[in-house]
């Protein structure tokens, strides 16, 4: 499943293309949308934007495009010229200026006004978005400290969006590694600095994912092992999918553990209880 980085910028690869520029086709051949082509081609993209792992296709008349792309949904923008060579159903395809965004094979996708954005049943359970510039650090550690969330799980939190809407699975390791908190530690056993790195590093890690296209690392360390011959799925990490590998702050191994079967990546020396 996408992260909230990986959504959001989607939704700004769909904005380059399509925001404020006239559509010369726009179709939607999934029947539960098909009904607003006519309505919706007559009008302008006015923003694309992503709250937690939706997507936003704002217009000019008051509708929202919603997506949540779940497992199997795929947004592509490609040149207009360019042959797609995939059995994946369409979904939505907006034309401008020569090139195509296309919406393939998900099935949550919605056109609700954009007035209600916030009341949709996804969007109303999500807390403050992590990439959003009014969730700060010091925001994410009052949630930590909270008494709706400080007796939960470390595991649990991260993945939760109700606590921060964006993390997921990859990012959930990286920032629990990166701070030091076992999966299993609770926010209210923990002191105010290690609360303090946890906030800090969740909204860091996840805007470094986000402009570093999914890197959680620095370009630096990246870099060095790519040199020794590691693939980007474990190079670009600090432990999501790098069990068996080192750790770079000690050099133990990073072991993998599953919390209700997901994979969870860790160090166990970094991450003691
Ligand atoms: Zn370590």
């Amino acid at each position: 499943m996408p992260e909230g980085p990986e959504t959001r910028r989607a939704a700004d690869r769909l904005s380059n293309r399509i925001r404020d520029k006239e559509l010369s086709r726009l179709r939607l051949p999934y029947p539960p949308i098909s009904e607003f082509e006519g309505v919706l081609e007559l009008a302008c993209v006015k923003s694309v934007t992503s709250r937690g792992k939706a997507l936003l296709i704002r217009f000019d008349n008051d509708l929202s495009l919603y997506c949540h792309s779940q497992l199997y949904g795929k947004w592509t923008v490609n040149k207009v010229s360019t042959e797609i060579r995939w059995n994946r159903s369409l979904r939505a395809e907006f034309i401008a200026e020569g090139y195509a965004v296309r919406l393939w094979s998900a099935t949550d996708v919605e056109v609700i006004p954009t007035k209600d954005e916030e009341s949709h049943p996804y969007i109303a359970k999500l807390g403050p978005d992590v990439l959003d510039e009014t969730t700060s650090p010091d925001m994410i550690m009052s949630r930590l400290e909270s008494p709706r969330f400080n007796g939960r799980s470390a595991a649990s939190l991260m993945l939760d969006q109700s606590f921060v809407a964006g993390l997921g699975n990859d990012l959930r390791s990286e920032i629990l590694h990166q701070a030091g908190v076992h999966p299993k530690t609770r926010p209210k056993d923990l002191d105010a600095e290690r609360i303090h790195k946890w906030g800090s590093l969740t909204k860091s890690v996840s805007i470094r994912s986000y402009q570093s296209n999914g890197l959680t690392v620095s370009d630096e360390l990246a870099g060095r092992r790519k040199d020794k011959g590691e693939r980007r799925r474990s190079y670009r990490h600090s432990a999501f999918c790098r069990n068996g590998l080192d750790c770079h702050e000690c050099g133990s191994t990073i072991e993998r553990i599953r919390i209700s079967g997901r994979r969870l990546d860790m160090c166990p020396s970094c991450q003691v209880m």
